[in-house]
């Protein structure tokens, strides 16, 4: 490994400015569950490393009824995984990070590192898509909010500009009778990452019927995309098993996997299937159990 200059800022006007001022070749350092394994492992020869650590404003999580979650970008997956109100409004959240490697790893990584790495199978990524999440992104021009959908362009690879970074994961309130939930499949328990994950977020209007669907599809593509022919398939409808069924084929069919080492493209597109049909049922469980538990869900 080669030497390298090493950043701690303390705020995140500081860390803008050290950016700003260093240039090209630096590289964020937020949990380094990623990052350090493409400097030890993997070749990359940063001409220096600015952590996150130091900067306290980064690692706050929060909610707000008006603008909803808010994730900092050095709070840790596992802090995300149980933060209570994760656990009560954006449990689908919780289901992505908690997936994450190991315990230890959640220890370190955090959100925003597992977006910014940008990897096709990133399990924090279907979920906050399906939930049309954005990130706050801040740099020496000042800030601005880019929504997740349009925030990957390939594998490993983002719109941030040189001299930007992610300050904060930006999630909306939840609507009234919202559900979500997101599954992946490895072949392996523990340790593994995803062939495929699914993410997927109903809404609900009178009894079962669904105002909104989105799907978010992880591992089938360079980046996370949107099965949107198959949301198109449950909008305005009323839900039933048969309805996710079609939408689940419907998913399926849209997917453009490829094959590599971990599965072929068939194989894929089936787990879109099954993986699509399981997160649709359990997001349109979720939306009614919201409603089920009553006011004390959304109110607090
Ligand atoms: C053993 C092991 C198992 C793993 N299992 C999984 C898994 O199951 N699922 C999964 O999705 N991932 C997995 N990962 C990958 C990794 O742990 C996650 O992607 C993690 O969330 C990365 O977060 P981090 O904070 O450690 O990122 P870092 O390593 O600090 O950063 C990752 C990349 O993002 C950039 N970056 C970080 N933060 C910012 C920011 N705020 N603004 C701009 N750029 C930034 C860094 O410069 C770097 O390029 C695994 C890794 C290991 C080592």
């Amino acid at each position: 490994m080669r030497a390298f200059a090493y950043h701690a800022p303390s705020s995140l006007a500081e860390a803008v400015a050290l950016l700003d001022r260093e240039g090209d070749g630096g590289k964020i350092l937020a949990g380094g569950t990623d990052l350090l394994i493409h400097i030890k492992e993997r070749g990359m020869v940063p001409r220096y490393v600015l952590s996150l650590r130091d900067i306290k404003e980064l690692s706050a999580i929060s909610y707000d009824e008006s603008s909803g979650l808010r994730i900092g970008a050095a709070a840790k997956l596992s802090d995300v995984a149980s933060h209570p109100v994760v656990l009560e409004r954006y449990p689908i959240v919780g289901q992505g990070a908690s997936l994450v490697g190991s315990l230890q790893i959640q220890n370190l990584g955090t959100v925003a590192g597992n977006l910014c790495n940008a990897a096709p199978s990133a399990d924090c990524a279907p979920p906050l898509i399906a939930l049309d999440a954005s990130v706050r992104v801040a740099g020496k021009n000042g800030e601005r909010i880019v929504p997740l959908a349009g925030f990957f362009v390939g594998p490993g690879r983002t719109v941030l500009q040189p001299g930007e970074l992610v300050a904060e994961v930006l999630a909306p309130p939840p609507p009234p009778r919202s559900g979500g939930s997101y599954e992946r499949f490895t072949p392996r328990q523990e340790m593994d990452i995803a062939v495929v994950g699914v993410g997927s977020v109903v809404q609900l209007g009178q009894g079962d019927r669904c105002v909104q669907a989105r799907i978010c599809l992880g591992a089938v593509a360079p980046t996370p995309v949107r099965a949107r022919e198959a949301e198109a398939v449950l909008a305005g409808q009323v839900l039933s098993p048969e309805l996710i069924e079609r939408a689940a084929e419907t998913a399926a069919a849209e997917a453009r996997p490829i094959t590599d080492q971990r599965g072929t493209a068939d194989y894929r597109k089936h787990l879109v299937k099954v993986l699509t049909k399981r997160t649709l049922t359990a997001a349109w469980e979720d939306a009614r159990g919201v409603e089920a538990r009553g006011n004390s869900v959304w109110q607090n």
